[in-house]
């Protein structure tokens, strides 16, 4: 018998989320993490919508405290404005990702999942039944969450193909300074971001244009910030006092498989793009809500055939999409005085509330759509609806709160289906749902079956099992 059902390796938001999924989900799981404490490093400073969602689907949301939303967002640094999002949870939260990780921490924690620290893995052996982790620990499936320099991606063998960064990007997050807002602000030599962000600190990025990365002894100086954000605005940021400083590029590398056997990539590891704009932390959020329920249902032992293999199916899509997408706006964030007229026109594009509109729902994940069906909703997330049951007022936000599949009957006839929760409701006339008798809901929150789009069996028997 092997030690667990599951190793994740990597206690960053996506394995943190796989853990607590699977947990859920009813199977053992430990989670591996090199270091001995977490990261002070502040990284992603804000989630988008679908993940706050996702975190509200699960109860998590009030576990984060008090954030503060903002509509504010950009697409290759032109203005996007996200509050018209069609989601209870427009906009973005302004939260550092450390906020996120210690929530996600203690929730493993809850549901009895390991976290056990200061354990590095170094190999990786694959038998058929079982992945020996180091030599001695054993699992039945091993989950690579360890970001994207990604030590199960290079010991599993997967192909991770794409392009190394060529341009360089500077940043420090520091805290005593006053320095004027830029919002993306482009000058004759480069760009350059100063925000406020969690904690009372203001994040500052300075690009100059055509600068490769750099080889370097040792980490980043902070007099290398200085001294680019000088050459580009003209001021002087040195009173400020660092509390992380780093450099990053374009890279934009993705794996071509999600899955080698036992062994299986999420997060960073298996998608290393430029962190921008947070959608890389949301990619691996959703990748870890796609992939927990169906693990768990694997090692369970339920899991209908393939199931486990729509994990690939659907998330390499989604992340080849975002990959895409970041390029883009890399291009225009980063290009010269040449990339001007092509900012032109898509400012001139993103005034169109249509094409705002679509941008916006990428970048917060909302528009995501597993299989294809010609019901709209088949494969969508589930629309927030607003129910009435024989218990009182509920939404549809709250039904999903056991991670359990759910049969929402809202057709006023008995029906009865076997592995999932099945609950009557009524709807409210305008309601997003008021079209439709019923829907079949996977634990992640996608429509996997519509009253009137086929046998409702058969549904439940290709998601559950059953
Ligand atoms: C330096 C840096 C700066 C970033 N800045 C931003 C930003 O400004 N905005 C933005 O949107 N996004 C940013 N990102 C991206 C964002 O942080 C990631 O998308 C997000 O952290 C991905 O989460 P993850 O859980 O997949 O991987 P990670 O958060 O990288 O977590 C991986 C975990 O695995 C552990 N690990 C690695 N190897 C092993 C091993 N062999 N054994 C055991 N444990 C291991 C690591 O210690 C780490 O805790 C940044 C990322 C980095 C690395």
């Amino acid at each position: 018998m092997p030690d667990t059902d599951v190793i994740v390796v990597g206690a960053g938001p996506t394995g943190l989320l796989l853990a607590a999924e699977l947990r859920l989900g009813g199977a053992e799981v430990l989670v591996l993490e090199r270091l001995t404490e977490p990261t002070t490093q502040s990284r992603a400073g804000a989630i988008h919508a679908r993940s706050v969602e996702i975190f509200d689907q699960r109860g998590r949301l009030e576990h984060l405290g008090e954030v503060a939303r903002d509509d504010h967002g950009h697409f290759g640094g032109l203005d996007l404005d996200l509050g018209q999002l069609p989601t209870v949870h427009p906009g973005r939260m302004k939260i550092g990702q450390a906020r996120v990780e210690a929530m996600l921490t203690d929730w493993v924690t809850e549901l009895g999942g390991e976290i056990r620290r200061g354990y590095e893995v170094t190999s990786l052996e694959q038998t058929e039944s079982e992945v020996v982790v180091n030599g001695s620990l054993t699992a039945r499936y091993v989950v690579g969450c360890d970001g994207e320099r990604s030590s199960v991606r290079a010991l599993a063998g997967f192909d991770f193909l794409g392009v190394d960064a060529e341009l360089e990007l500077l940043r420090a997050d520091v805290r005593g300074i006053e320095v004027p807002f830029r919002f993306f602000q482009r000058y004759p030599a480069g760009l350059a971001i100063a925000l406020p962000i969690d904690g009372g600190l203001i994040r500052l990025v300075v690009h100059e244009f055509g600068r490769p990365p750099q080889t370097r002894s040792g980490p980043v100086e902070f007099a290398e910030v200085v001294a680019a954000y000088q050459r580009v605005t003209g001021e002087d940021v040195s009173a400020g006092e660092p509390v992380w400083v780093d450099a990053f590029g374009n890279t934009a590398r993705q794996v071509t498989e999600y899955r080698r056997g036992r062994v299986l990539l999420a997060g960073d590891a298996a998608h290393h793009l430029m962190p921008v704009g947070a959608q890389a932390i949301n990619l691996g959020l959703q990748d870890a809500f796609n992939l927990g329920w169906k693990l768990a249902a694997e090692v369970r032992g339920s899991a209908p055939a393939g199931l486990l293999d729509s994990y690939h199916a659907e998330r390499h899509p989604v992340g080849a999409r975002v990959k895409t997408n970041i390029q883009a706006q890399a291009q225009l964030l980063l290009g010269d005085a040449s990339v001007d007229p092509l900012r032109e026109v898509f400012r001139e594009l993103i005034t169109h509330d249509t094409v705002r509109d679509h941008l916006a729902a990428t970048i917060a994940g909302l528009d995501v759509r597993y299989g294809e069906s010609p019901h709209p909703l088949v494969g969508a997330r589930l629309p927030f609806s607003a129910l009435t049951t024989d218990s009182g007022l509920t939404d549809t936000t709250s039904l999903l709160r056991s991670g359990r599949g759910l049969l929402l009957n809202l057709s006023g006839e008995p029906w009865t289906a076997a592995g999932v929760d099945v609950v009557s409701a009524k709807v409210e006339p305008g309601s997003v749902l008021s079209d439709v008798d019923g829907v079949l809901v996977r634990p992640d929150g996608h429509v996997a079956w519509v009253a009137g789009t086929g046998p409702l069996e058969a549904a439940v028997e290709r998601w559950f099992g059953v």
